[in-house]
């Protein structure tokens, strides 16, 4: 069971969203900004998520007539800005992912700049201000949690703390949480990136998924909610695609499921909240002041 389960629209036993990271080559620039641009074997490994993976799952989402969100770094939108105008062309949400998928953790308090200036980049080149983040490697801080209220942003998706979407409260507002978990990532599975410091066993395709698609039978069963944190240069791979097609193509044949985007899994949380029906379970933010080990035991 979970607790308080989220009555989904029209009876939909399950919110569904498969939701894309397109990091493309930011993470080998960030990762050797001094020789990046010389390493031509990870910037085509990279590259491979822009021009050949997104254009695959869009037309696969066109096919279905799905409609989904898409994580992207700044940067990645300024280098490739027609993937970005094909992905808002079809309905799909782009949300806030670092500016060149920069760890929180790494640039603590210039987060501002940082957060701002890819802000600025989806206004230029999108036409919009993105309504959601999803911190690069996770690594949500404070600082970030309260540059998206500041921002006016309305959901978080890097954190762990509950099965189904839920609420982040701070003095300074909340916002909503879309919770994560590695076990429904395709980071563990399949990448094998030496340069930035990941030599994981890459899984066979049906081996790697089979693990999302338990995760999902058991929140199916539970009325849950069920994301896929998944990479275009990953899964987006001929072999892992097709099984995710195949996965889409059975589940909407055979399931009651509502595939969204999470910016619309927000519009219907609210609607619940004012009409009374439902209440999120609500996290409060800072869960610590400060270090927790005052001093060094002796
Ligand atoms: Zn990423």
């Amino acid at each position: 069971m979970i607790r308080n389960p989220i009555p989904w629209p029209n009876g939909a036993k399950c919110a569904v969203a498969i939701t894309f990271d397109m990091d493309a080559d930011s993470l080998i620039h960030i990762a050797k900004p001094e020789d990046s641009h010389d390493r031509l074997y990870p910037i085509s490994m990279g590259r491979y998520g822009p021009m050949v993976a997104l254009p695959r799952i869009l037309d696969t989402y066109r096919r279905f007539e799905l409609k989904q969100s898409f994580f992207i770094p700044g940067w990645c939108l300024e280098t490739y800005p027609d993937v970005a105008e094909a992905i808002l062309k079809d309905g799909h949400e782009i949300g806030h992912h670092g500016y060149l998928h920069e760890d929180p953790i790494k640039t603590r308090g210039q987060q501002r700049t940082w957060f701002e200036r890819t802000l600025d980049v989806h206004q230029r080149i999108c036409g919009q201000h993105p309504t959601g983040y999803r911190a690069p490697v996770y690594n949500i801080t404070q600082e970030v949690v309260d540059l998206m209220i500041e921002h006016g942003m309305r959901y978080d998706s890097s954190m762990m703390g509950d099965d189904i979407p839920y609420q982040l409260q701070t003095k300074q507002g909340a916002l909503y949480e879309m919770p994560v978990h590695w076990g429904t990532d395709d980071w563990p599975l399949f990448a094998h990136y030496d340069e930035i410091g990941y030599m994981m066993p890459v899984a066979g395709p049906s081996h790697g998924l089979s693990g999302f698609w338990e995760e999902f039978e058991a929140q199916y069963d539970a009325g849950g909610f069920f994301m896929l944190i998944i990479h275009p240069f990953l899964t987006g791979r001929l072999a892992r695609w097709k099984q995710v097609e195949a996965w889409i193509a059975k589940t909407r044949e055979t399931k009651d499921v509502w595939f969204a985007t999470l910016d619309e899994i927000a519009d219907h949380m609210d609607n619940l909240q004012k009409q009374g029906l439902w209440r999120p379970f609500v996290d409060r933010l800072p869960y610590y002041d400060g270090p927790i080990l005052k001093d060094t035991p002796k």
